[in-house]
């Protein structure tokens, strides 16, 4: 596969270039693939669907071809996946797509998980290590640490914005030894992000230190999330009829967002011929995306610190991306966009658990929230031309081509996608239902260690001296 630069498509470079460098230093701009293969009708057809890493094997393969033989992908992915992406219906046309099954309890776990054999596999031959470095609003970094921890040839530094995460969160992230440690800046979420991209196109740091990135541009990272949406999106497919009485759904995903990573890799999902019809991008105060949607004007902003803090991202760094695979237009065709602030949220969670049983998370709850709008009339609203105020919580103004499944032919499936355990945001569940979800031993037993993270000033000379004397 040749990937290129979503700011100079003279850029032609491969796989490993693509992963080891991060983002292309020389311009700035991210690497993408030229293009998304469409996988085999006959794959695509079986029913029931393969398993998730059958899939993942498939849709990997072009990407890394001629890079990766193919019985070395094979074992990559075994390994990196020894757990599932539960499919559970909630009602009769929603169904959550849990992806907290993996050691940290996150979806960041999915793509991570693949960065990290993918590196260890092309560092297989070097004597220097590389040196990650990764920005985190919450769950990025605590993924990261736990995928590449104690992978040898690979060194983790772990960004996080002091006070900014969870008490769990940052349990997470600083308890690492070894290869693997985290510095706590004094600053946001998108502080945490510049000291990384400054670093990146820092040339005399890059002289003396191999520099990867981890966080949601990395591509290594971007293409295995991909692999869930195929899974859920086949799985729905195959049950509509029997699960839903719906003969042809039309499938929306419906993805609470921060960075974009995880949307932009259900967009590369539909080009590679998943069954999927549309999707919601779905946000908090953080709503950069859905004013870009309802305006046509893209203003990154600082971040807002919310209830579901690993999406308060400002500056997505992932619009990049989108807007190289799609225009504006074909945006208000393919996504409803909804955002939703902190009294939403605890409703949210409410809600859902009133109406469905189901305990979400309060990441979950954005895309809940924006799922059973949709579908209780606001997208009816829209058809009517009763055109919400976009600066309020809610549905953005431009109908998506897939409005009237909704609305009058009732064949749409919302798939809401469960980023994170309820039970890693526990006071916030427990305001919204009164009681806290019963923690998982996995994350027991991280609250049990002790905490070596590192401060850090919100400054660049002072990170880089640090980087400097620290790493070799
Ligand atoms: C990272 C994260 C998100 C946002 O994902 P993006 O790819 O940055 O849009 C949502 N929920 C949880 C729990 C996360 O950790």
């Amino acid at each position: 596969m040749i990937y290129t630069d979503t700011r100079d498509k003279s850029v032609k470079t491969d796989f490993k270039t693509a992963v080891v460098g991060g983002m292309n230093e020389k311009t700035g701009g991210l690497y993408i693939p030229v293009e998304f293969p469409k996988l085999d009708k006959s794959f695509l057809n079986k029913n029931p669907e393969p398993n998730l890493r059958d899939i993942a094997f498939e849709m990997a393969k072009p990407y890394v071809e001629g890079e990766i033989p193919e019985n070395d992908l094979k074992k990559l992915i075994n390994d990196a996946y020894p757990f599932p992406a539960k499919v559970s219906g909630l009602d009769p046309n929603s169904y959550v797509l849990e992806l907290f099954h993996g050691p940290t309890c996150a979806f960041k776990d999915f793509g991570a998980r693949f960065m990290a054999r993918v590196m260890s596999y092309f560092n297989r031959n070097e004597d220097k290590p590389l040196h990650i470095l990764v920005a985190t609003s919450g769950d990025t970094g605590s993924a990261v640490g736990s995928a590449f921890h104690n992978v040898p040839g690979l060194d983790v530094t772990i960004l996080y914005p002091e006070g900014k995460i969870s008490p769990l969160q940052e349990k997470q992230l600083s308890t690492f030894d070894g290869n693997v440690r985290a510095l706590r800046v004094k600053g946001t979420f998108d502080d945490c992000q510049k000291l990384v991209k400054t670093a990146f196109t820092d040339n005399e740091l890059r002289s003396s230190l191999r520099l990867s990135s981890a966080n949601s541009i990395n591509i290594s990272r971007l293409l295995p999330q991909s692999f869930y949406y195929m899974y859920a999106s086949l799985y729905v497919k195959n049950r509509a009829w029997q699960y839903n009485r719906i003969e042809d759904p039309s499938i929306i995903m419906v993805v609470p967002s921060g960075n974009f990573g995880n949307l932009t890799s259900g967009l590369i999902a539909k080009k590679m011929g998943a069954p999927i019809t549309g999707f919601v991008a779905a946000t908090n105060t953080n709503r950069t995306i859905p004013d870009w949607i309802a305006t046509g004007d893209y203003n990154a902003r600082p971040s807002v610190a919310t209830y579901a803090n690993a999406m308060d991202v400002g500056a997505p760094s992932n619009y990049e991306r989108i807007s190289a695979m799609y225009t504006l237009d074909d945006v208000r065709h393919l996504f409803a966009s909804y955002w939703l602030d902190d009294s939403g949220i605890i409703s949210s969670i409410k809600d859902c658990y009133a109406k469905t049983g189901y305990t979400i998370d309060p990441h979950g709850a954005v895309g809940w929230k924006a799922w059973s709008d949709i579908k209780n009339g606001a997208m009816a609203e829209l058809a009517q031309g009763k055109k919400h105020d976009y600066t309020k919580p809610g549905l953005t103004p431009n109908l998506p081509d897939w409005a009237d499944d909704v609305i009058s032919k009732k064949n749409a499936i919302g798939v809401v996608l469960e980023t994170a355990h309820p039970a890693k945001f526990g006071s916030i569940v427990e305001k919204a239902i009164g009681s806290k979800p019963i923690i998982p031993d996995r994350l027991e037993k991280v609250m049990r260690l002790e905490d070596k993270s590192i401060p850090m000033e919100n400054d660049y000379n002072q990170f880089k001296s640090w980087l400097l004397e620290n790493l070799r």
